[in-house]
């Protein structure tokens, strides 16, 4: 957490005449969306306004959440979203660790004049203003209630704030499974519950959300899914050509690398997937126990994330990225 002295300080910063602006991950999901809304939700509550800012567009199964069709997503409206973070007094970074991780707005957020506030709980945060990391916790929307808590202002949750964390915390630890979930999550949960966040009605709003191309493409990519490593690495993959003959939309590939890490033995899975309009391959990585991807990625495949969740990219073709990343795995000491 921040320290006393910090709180204080970001205190000051927050008044009704602040120019306060949230930003979030390029390809923002459930934990980005649902920190930066609940922020806003609890800032609104102290009297305060914010503006939620995206790089890129994000899936129509977050949009159900109060207020994400009122988020600027910057691809469509740079010259709103640009002016926004120029004249800024606070800036909130939320579940992303560098400039880099937020495609157009890197550039304009390290020349923007305001005071900048990280909340994150990725990998290796670079420099903040104001910092507050903890790759412990395993949704950076567990991250806004401490601050929330922090700041004295447990009172002040409403139904708006708790759903958009509880939604944040369910997508992040993979509905409350991944090893990161801890007691303190649940008591955290249990508040939200209290306070008008609807367990069915989130879960059925983000999850149940299938369309019949989606798991067209899933029965697709599990049907060539391979296991390599003595049955330790799982791989899938997907061409360009595929995402478009099954008119794929953004979100529709969420969740596929679990499949892989479900498989008996397996412990790390990995999904390349060629980018729809430019040529690279996006890549997921997710793992078990000590086998860190974080480091993996970022140290073959420009990337990074948690110990067991991260993201790569390739410019090298898609069967090329895939010999590549198979040869890495032989050498890998922690398979
Ligand atoms: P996903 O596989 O769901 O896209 O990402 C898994 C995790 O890795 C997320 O926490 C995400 O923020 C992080 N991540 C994904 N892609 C990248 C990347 O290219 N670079 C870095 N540093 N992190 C990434
Ligand atoms: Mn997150």
């Amino acid at each position: 957490m921040f320290t006393p002295a910090e709180l204080l300080e970001i205190n000051t910063l927050l008044t009704p005449e602040s120019k306060i602006v949230i930003l979030t991950h390029y390809n923002p999901d459930g934990d980005a969306i649902g920190s930066s809304l609940g922020l806003k939700h609890y800032l609104k509550a102290k009297g305060l306004l914010a503006e939620v800012i995206v790089p890129n567009d994000f899936p129509k199964f977050l949009k159900w959440m109060p207020e994400a069709k009122k988020v600027l997503i910057a691809e469509y409206k740079r010259k709103v979203a640009f002016d926004l973070i120029s004249e800024a007094d606070v800036i909130f970074c939320l579940d992303f660790n560098s400039p880099s991780r937020i495609g157009l707005l890197g550039d304009w957020l390290t020349k923007a004049k305001a005071k900048k506030i990280l909340i994150d709980h990725h990998q290796q945060p670079e420099n903040f203003d104001y910092v507050y990391s903890d790759t412990v916790i395993p949704a950076t929307c567990q991250m806004i209630y401490h601050f929330i808590q922090a700041m004295d202002d447990e009172k002040l949750v409403n139904k708006d704030i708790a759903e958009c964390l509880y939604t944040g915390i369910m997508t992040d630890t993979g509905g409350f499974r991944f090893r990161s979930t801890s007691a303190t999550t649940h008591r955290i949960v249990a508040n939200l519950i209290e306070n008008g966040a609807d367990p069915a009605m989130i879960t059925s709003n983000t999850w149940d959300t299938n369309t019949v191309s989606r798991l067209h493409l899933l029965a697709l990519i599990l049907g060539r899914i391979e296991v390599v490593k003595d049955g330790k690495v799982a791989v899938l993959y997907l061409t360009r050509e595929e995402l478009k003959e099954y008119g794929f939309q953004k979100g529709d590939t969420e969740g596929f690398v679990n499949y892989g890490l479900s498989i008996l033995g397996v412990k790390m899975a990995a999904f390349f997937m060629e980018d729809l309009y430019e040529d690279f391959i996006k890549i997921s990585f997710r793992s078990k126990d000590d086998m860190d991807v974080n480091q993996f990625s970022r140290k073959y495949f420009n990337g990074g994330g948690h110990i067991n969740a991260a993201g790569g990219k390739s410019l090298e073709s898609l069967q090329d990225t895939i010999v590549t990343f198979k040869a890495k795995v032989e050498e890998e000491d922690n398979l």
